[in-house]
């Protein structure tokens, strides 16, 4: 209890900390009438395969222009709606938008080369599900993987049977073995960003980086790389055989529009 701690339990509820739970509340009321209006919105980043240099996929990514606050930032927000349940429906949002626009774009360009579309779901999403799709891939973190409650293992079973590929996003910051990987239908793994930025300076980021590509080929995963900003690092990663890449370097996040765009003139990377 705050007040019979006298003094000290003050600072316990300061006038910034009250700022800040009110501020928090104001944000959720926010994101609860924003997913209700339907105003989230949806960017995409190519997934680029790094010895073609061509675009395969792309990831969905949320966005909440706030009218005036400006962009929020999904490090932000994305948290926000998991404290206050509604990541849920954030994640059924975006699941429904992305898939639309991305079948409305493989519609008008039919003769184009399909493209992967892969969207982000946080652990409470993952459990209730709704959807069927190949060409459809989750990106769920170590820890999504690591609980090992019953639903979890019904719904990747049924993910499994419907052909919808797992990503582990973010890898290497959490605490699963490559061997334990073999037993889950994770088909790829995607190499956290922190690594990539170190790699060509430190060299225990680079064997790191090294020993994942590796041991992901002998257990047949595929492989991508996050965050890639400087062409050193796009060269590094193709020396040690990494599948995909993708980092501001190739492409940011784009609108629906710049993707419609970047399909019908293909990417002429690779440097
Ligand atoms: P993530 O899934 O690991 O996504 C990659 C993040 O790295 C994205 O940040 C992307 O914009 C950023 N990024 C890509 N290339 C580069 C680069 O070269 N340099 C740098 N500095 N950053 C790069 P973003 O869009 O801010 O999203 C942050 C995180 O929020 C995502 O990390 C994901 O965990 C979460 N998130 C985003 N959209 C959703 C969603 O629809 N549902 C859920 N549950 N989480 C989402
Ligand atoms: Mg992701
Ligand atoms: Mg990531
Ligand atoms: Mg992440």
């Amino acid at each position: 209890q705050a007040k019979t701690q006298g003094r000290a339990g003050y600072r316990l509820f300061s006038p910034t900390m009250r700022d800040r739970v009110l501020e928090r509340l104001a944000l959720e009321h926010d994101l609860r009438a924003t997913l209700a209006y339907g105003a989230l919105e949806v960017v995409y980043q190519p997934i680029i395969a790094v010895q073609r240099g061509v675009t395969v996929g792309v990831e969905a990514l949320v966005r909440w222009p706030h009218p005036l606050r400006g962009p929020v930032s999904p490090a932000v927000f994305v948290p926000l709606a998991e404290e206050a349940g509604l990541i849920p429906e954030l994640d059924r949002f975006v699941l429904r938008r992305a898939c639309a626009q991305i079948s409305q774009l493989r519609a008008r360009y039919p003769m184009a080369p399909p493209i992967t579309l892969s969207v982000n779901l946080s652990s409470h999403s993952f459990a209730q599900p709704g959807f069927a799709a190949s060409d459809l891939k989750l990106e769920i973190t170590e820890r999504t993987l690591m609980d090992q409650t019953e639903t979890v293992a019904q719904v990747l079973s049924q993910l499994r049977d419907l052909g919808v590929g797992l990503h582990l996003d973010d890898f290497g910051t959490g605490y699963s073995s490559l061997s334990y990987l073999q037993h889950l239908p994770v088909s790829t793994l995607k190499i956290d960003r922190s690594f990539v930025e170190r790699m060509t300076e430190s060299a225990e980021s680079a064997e790191l980086v090294r020993t994942v590509v590796a041991m992901a080929k002998t257990l047949e995963l595929e492989v991508v790389a996050e965050g890639i900003e400087t062409p050193e690092q796009l060269r590094a990663l193709q020396e040690l055989g990494c599948d995909y890449a993708q980092g501001h370097l190739l492409s940011k996040p784009l609108p629906l529009a710049g993707l419609e765009q970047l399909l019908r003139a293909p990417l002429a990377t690779t440097r």
